[in-house]
């Protein structure tokens, strides 16, 4: 049975030797021969679109099945990700934070990191006219985990609208920042009208998973091309069964 491998990427860049948070940011030439190594190995790049047919059973799931994920919508991604990405004609997500467009990513700052700049609405709406998938990574970037079920809706929810808004298309998308979710997120998510959300589990996606929950491998600094391999094959951690009424 075929699965899919959704990449988590947070930065890509050019960035000094770290020892911290290395698995939120990428280096642009790791980046570019992974790209490079997806396309040379077969990989099927797949939409998050296509993703959630593929758990709808609208098609079925392509050996070698992969997605690009891109979390919190950094400037970095338009000098140094998409670039490779149009090249080889790959399909990406990019989460933006509905609250903090044009912004910068203040909670980096907090352990000590630069607060990068994060996209504004101008170019959001950019990287959509190319083709990039805009989806919402909540309002305000908080742990939705444990909150009050007011609080989740309103950073599901308004975080949608907002997006949905100021692009003037449908967001279907959703990542949980920081990947914290429990049940009472999972339903906020779907009663918002979300086709998929992302956590940070590190597992394939198969055709019977939660189109709300789907695992994740996250891209660091350090991975190199076998990295990645190794991580896409061999590194997976048991899933939390959460089922939703
Ligand atoms: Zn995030």
């Amino acid at each position: 049975m075929n699965k899919i491998q959704i990449l988590m990427y947070h930065q890509v860049g050019d960035f000094a030797a770290m020892k911290t948070h290395r698995a939120t940011y990428c280096d642009h030439r790791r980046f570019a021969l992974q790209m490079r190594g997806l396309k040379l190995g077969g990989y099927q790049v797949l939409s998050m679109r296509q993703t959630v047919e593929c758990l709808q059973g609208k098609r079925g799931i392509p050996p070698r099945a992969v997605v690009l994920t891109f979390d919190d919508a950094y400037e970095n991604f338009y000098q140094y990700a998409l670039p490779h990405l149009q090249r080889y004609g790959f399909p990406a997500t990019v989460y933006a934070i509905s609250g903090m467009l044009g912004k910068s990513a203040t909670w980096l700052a907090d352990d000590g990191h630069a607060a990068a700049p994060l996209m504004s609405v101008a170019r959001l709406r950019e990287l959509q006219a190319r083709g990039i998938e805009i989806g919402s990574h909540s309002a305000n970037h908080i742990r939705l985990g444990g909150l009050s079920a007011s609080r989740v809706r309103e950073e599901v929810t308004r975080s949608k609208w907002a997006l949905e808004d100021v692009l003037g298309t449908r967001v279907d998308h959703f990542c949980y920042p920081y990947g914290s979710h429990d049940l009472h997120t999972l339903q906020a998510v779907a009663e918002a009208g979300y086709l998929s959300a992302t956590t940070c589990e590190r597992a394939p996606v198969s055709w019977t998973d939660d189109p709300l929950a789907l695992p994740r491998k996250a891209v660091a600094w350090g991975d190199s091309l076998l990295g990645v391999w190794w991580k896409m094959h061999m590194k997976n951690t048991p899933k939390r069964p959460l089922i939703r009424r």
